[in-house]
């Protein structure tokens, strides 16, 4: 369906509604006309139990004698009938009765039975008065009808204002865009920004492009995660260039009525192409480029629509015409092939979780306008922050900033940026624990943990042990990353492994096989995984190197024989854990004195940081054990 069909069934829906209604309400009038008279409005209206009744009743209700009183109204062809009957409860009700045509007998009839009647005349009204309420309804319609067509007319073309403002973009412009960020505001993400930055000087010499006959995309779409920047390049690439400024979310155009979504798109490029050279940013722009015919039950008419829009808008303005589409999604499985075709969204930059130098830089930006102690270190806190958006990392400084607030401190120090930490990585803290059986067995836990992974050769370091309970954990024992790890070793997977279960081991070690607790099961899912993983997709188990899963978790089919395999899997995957569990065994009995020790500590202090741990392991020292 193109839009002129849409539009046609949308006025021609209309037609039928206004005349249905102008049929009724012209009837109404009518009604009212011919029975002008207040007394009968007044009596049904006040009357509301009244009810009708037939004119054979009627006379059966006259012999009867059960009729009080009759008025009559239309020359006699309306009656409004008093009487009391046992099924009307014996109660005086009105009810009102219609006098068929050839029924001239009835005053006889009435002045027979004696019954009280009135007859009331019908009042004079001017002819003109009675044309005129029988047109008026009819003339408001069509006068509507007429103011319709007029905004429809704006609806198609998208001119001027529409009293509708259905079909307008939603898209806020800024003619001069000084959106207070500049390139130097972003970092971490280098790519997207050199890439970026060839954009604003096309957008500020395109004739130097021009003349060596280069073409600069007409789209640029941005792919990855929340809060790694996206939106602060678009508002980067629009105040460097101070070009004019569209931005919109894909969701804006999502809407219930077929061809609405489709006329914005519309609206957003014809203003965008009055004011070229100009930036067009959408956010989420996989609310609208989902691949079509992909939704729940078939396909979404209004959001194909949409998109076709858009598809054809970005194919009808030429290269180097100065409009630059910029869109931003995290979910570019999902977009819709013709989207990303040469032409469209040709260039994609991908926008990744910022790397150790990356959250360096990022922290450097965002620590600028805030006073941060000489003790704060932010190396050390890039360090520990492994997987932290652009935003997450901003959200910490923050924090930090406001937790010093609160302590009514002039610097932010150390102590507010790690507490700001821990409430990110680990949820709020709650209240420690009263001193029970419980909290003796989570600090054997925690140090369990703790231990194990600083003896083992291949894992980090402590960073911190607590007993302060966070999100949904009693205890927590924090690891700190030398670096980011893009390749892990064997050794590495397995250190892990150890360390994971190190929690459990501890307990059933002191506390015997019968007091285990359930507060090990995170551990034991992580440990499954990681395990399964070593098997399945690494080719690190005796199956050998072979991919037995998908990214998905899928068992990929390998002819026949996947009930064996998948014995076989959990075999290794049992073999490995059961390993890495006799290393955790032995590493906790070997260091019992000094676990004790260190329990004794943790649980009269709470939390003990990777210092406090580290000396308190020097005390002894026993050569790491590689796993
Ligand atoms: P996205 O659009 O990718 O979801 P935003 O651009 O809205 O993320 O980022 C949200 C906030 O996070 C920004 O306003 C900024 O404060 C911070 N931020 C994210 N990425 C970076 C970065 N690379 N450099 C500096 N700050 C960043
Ligand atoms: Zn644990």
């Amino acid at each position: 369906m193109d839009r002129n069909t849409i539009q046609k069934i949308l006025i021609g829906l209309f037609l039928v509604v206004c005349i249905f209604i102008g049929l009724r309400v012209s009837n109404f009038t009518g009604v009212i006309d011919n029975n002008s008279n207040t007394s009968l409005k007044t009596e049904i209206s006040t009357n509301s139990s009244s009810s009708k009744m037939t004119y054979g009743r009627f006379l059966e209700y006259l012999e009867l004698g059960w009729v009080k009183q009759v008025d009559l109204y239309d020359n006699s062809r309306n009656a409004m009938v008093l009487a009391s009957s046992p099924e009307l409860g014996n109660r005086p009700q009105s009810i009102r009765v219609e006098i068929p045509v050839g029924a001239s007998q009835l005053i006889q009839k009435l002045k027979e039975y004696n019954i009280d009647f009135d007859a009331h005349p019908i009042p004079r009204k001017s002819l003109f008065l009675t044309i005129a309420s029988n047109l008026l309804l009819p003339l408001i319609f069509i006068a509507g009808l007429i103011f319709f067509f007029q905004n429809s007319d704006n609806f198609s073309q998208n001119s001027g204002s529409s009293a509708m403002n259905l079909g307008k973009s939603p898209a806020r412009f800024d003619q001069r865009p000084d959106t207070g960020i500049s390139f130097d505001d972003i970092a971490g993400i280098d790519e997207a920004k050199s890439e970026f930055e060839e954009i604003v000087s096309f957008l500020k010499e395109p004739e130097r492009y021009t003349l060596v006959g280069a073409k600069i995309p007409k789209g640029v779409l941005l792919v990855g995660p929340p809060g790694t920047g996206k939106t602060l390049l678009a508002k980067a690439i629009a105040n460097e260039a101070s070009v004019p400024f569209y931005s919109v979310a894909g969701s804006e155009f999502v809407e219930m009525f077929i061809g609405i979504g489709a006329a914005r798109i519309r609206d957003l490029f014809k203003k965008a192409s009055e004011n070229t050279p100009c930036i067009v940013f959408i956010d989420e722009i996989d609310a609208v480029g989902r691949e079509r015919g992909a939704g729940i039950g078939g396909g979404n008419d209004e959001r194909e629509q949409t998109l076709n829009q858009l598809l054809t808008e970005m194919d009808g303005f030429k290269e180097n015409k100065g409009v630059i589409v910029v869109g931003a999604t995290n979910r570019v499985d999902i977009l819709d092939a013709a989207l990303l075709r040469p032409g469209r969204f040709d260039r994609q930059i991908t926008v990744g979780l910022p790397d150790r130098l990356g959250r360096l830089g990022i922290l450097k930006v965002h620590a600028r306008n805030k006073p941060l102690d000489q003790d704060v270190s932010l190396v050390q806190l890039a360090n520990r922050t492994p997987g932290f958006s652009g935003a997450d990392l901003a959200n910490l400084l923050n924090e930090s900033a406001i937790l010093a607030t609160r302590y009514k401190k002039n610097t932010i120090t150390k102590n507010e940026v790690n507490e700001a930490a821990d409430r990110i990585i680990g949820g709020i803290a709650g209240s420690p624990m009263e001193d029970t059986k419980n909290k003796k067995l989570i600090a054997y836990h925690e140090v369990g943990h703790a231990i194990v992974g600083s003896l083992l050769e291949n894992h980090d370091n402590v960073e911190k042990v607590t007993l302060i309970p966070r999100g949904g954990a009693k205890g927590l024992t924090w690891f700190a990353p030398e670096e980011d790890q893009t390749l892990v070793s064997r050794s590495e997977l397995l250190a892990r492994i150890i360390t994971t279960l190190g929690g459990r081991v501890a307990e059933k070690v002191i506390f015997g096989d019968p007091e285990i607790t359930t507060g090990a099961s995170n551990d034991l899912q992580q440990v499954t995984n990681i395990a399964r993983q070593m098997v399945t997709r690494y080719g690190m188990s005796s199956i050998g190197p072979i991919a037995l899963e998908d990214n998905n978790n899928e068992q990929i089919f390998l002819g026949g024989e996947n009930d064996a395999i998948s014995d076989r899997i959990d075999n290794e995957v049992c073999k490995i854990v059961n390993y890495c569990e006799q290393v955790a065994t032995k590493i906790i009995l070997d260091n019992r004195v000094i676990i004790d020790l260190i329990v004794e500590k943790l649980l009269d202090a709470e939390t003990l940081n990777g210092d406090d741990f580290c000396d308190l392991m020097k005390q002894y020292t026993i050569p790491p054990i590689k796993a």
